[in-house]
């Protein structure tokens, strides 16, 4: 392990056999209700012109201002990385006049996205997220319809002692004001914040409510709140979010902490975050949009959304000891005991296969103690076993390779036996 040529980079990893069906789990999770609640699949590119996040997702934010990877491309064009998916789902909403379509129209996408982040817990560089996004619709019953996916999902999964936290950061008719007042305060305590919120006071005052050092977080808890800075209309919006959530039957809690980190978000913002707060980030969270799309150079459209993190999904899986539910092909090795036979395994392989089970076998010319051994380390449920003269017959051995009994039967009687389990 210590001397290898080449590891993965920093903050990013593999996905090996084993972890596989928690991501074939939650995919299909989340897929399946993305389905029923009338959502689409998109797909949009994993790299675009920087413009377009920069644009969208705000030039003064942490992510446009340290964390995207952006780089030159031979034609001499700025691209980057997409550090999340809605401006690129925007865009592509844009560039092929999704506003005629019915609205609201509702897609979903999944796949890697970029952050070169302090790589940590639940915390990497590429990391993947499932994503769904509801355009062209401000009723605030819409809200609370994507709210409730999202926590229907988590709840489909089995995670239990979620909490949803909700809160309006208001729009650009009400949040100057606001970002005023949060300057106002923090202004006369600049000395006492970190060197990063020393830093975003000025560009981003907002994001100095959610800081996680110690002090930051002593002095937002007093810190003006973003509901009592809203607009008649943004007030308006909050509050029958609020009433439709409980028509939904979704749980929530109001933090006025809560703020989100891309400059799009209006209004609406929430989050889902696991048992032990601190511990590890949100598991998800989302947030309206409605000035996003004229920003990208559209007629003005809102739109909202909701972005997961599989990575942070699967540790608090591990954490409550949910495991993916099973649904394993039973492993059948077939296994030769000379030359004729061994030329004779492609055939039963193949039938094996066909019926639908996972066919294995030895390569190269073993002996059959050693074959049963790789059979077991393969975790063959049963063994075929061919030899010689009972092959002739058109019969196999057949073995149950838990108990070690074996019984001779014909090809089809073992395929039937496995079918039945
Ligand atoms: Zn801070
Ligand atoms: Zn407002």
């Amino acid at each position: 392990m210590a001397d290898l040529k080449y590891r993965s980079p920093r903050g990013t990893s593999d996905i090996l056999p084993e972890d596989q069906p928690y991501w074939a789990f939650i995919l299909e999770t989340a897929v399946g209700l993305a389905e029923v609640y009338g959502y689409q699949r998109v797909d949009v590119p994993i790299f675009e012109f920087a413009d377009l996040y920069i644009r969208g997702v705000g030039e003064a934010t942490d992510i446009v201002q340290k964390e995207m990877y952006i780089f030159e491309d031979r034609g001499g064009d700025r691209m980057a990385l997409r550090p999340e998916f809605t401006a690129g789902i925007c865009r592509a909403y844009l560039q092929h006049g999704m506003s005629n379509r019915p609205l609201p129209v509702k897609l979903w996408t999944a796949g890697p996205v970029f952050r070169y982040d302090r790589p940590q817990r639940g915390r990497y560089r590429q990391f993947h997220q499932f994503n769904y996004e509801a355009i062209g619709e401000l009723d605030p019953w819409l809200d609370a319809e994507v709210i409730d996916l999202a926590w229907r999902f988590y709840e489909r999964l089995g995670l239990k002692d979620l909490t949803l936290e909700l809160n309006s950061i208001g729009d650009g008719r009400c949040r100057p004001a606001y970002r005023e007042a949060l300057r106002a305060y923090y202004r006369p305590l600049v000395d006492r914040l970190c060197s990063d919120c020393k830093d975003r006071l000025e560009r981003n005052p907002l994001r100095l409510l959610d800081c996680k050092q110690p002090t930051c977080w002593a002095l937002s808890e007093a810190a003006p709140r973003s509901v009592d800075y809203l607009c008649d209309e943004c007030r308006e919006h909050f509050a029958g979010v609020q009433e439709w959530l409980g028509r939904y039957g979704v749980p929530y809690r109001l933090n006025h902490r809560l703020v989100r980190g891309l400059d799009y978000y209006t209004k609406t913002v929430f989050e889902v975050q696991p048992p032990r707060q601190g511990a590890q980030a949100a598991l998800g969270g989302g947030g309206r949009y409605d000035g996003l799309i004229e920003e990208l150079g559209g007629r003005p459209t809102p739109g909202i959304g909701f972005a997961t993190g599989m990575e942070r999904i699967i540790l608090e899986l591990k954490e409550q000891g949910i495991s993916p539910p099973g649904r394993k092909l039973p492993v059948v090795f077939v296994a030769y005991t000379g030359e004729a036979t061994r030329l004779a395994t492609v055939g039963v392989v193949g039938r094996v296969r066909a019926a639908g089970f996972i066919g294995v076998h030895a390569f190269g010319s073993r002996s059959l103690k050693s074959q049963l051994r790789l059979a077991d380390g393969l975790g063959a449920g049963y063994a075929l076993i061919l030899g010689e003269e009972e092959y002739r017959q058109g019969r196999v051995v057949f073995r149950d390779m838990a108990t070690g009994s074996q019984e001779v039967v014909s090809l089809e009687e073992a395929l039937s036996r496995i079918r039945r389990g």
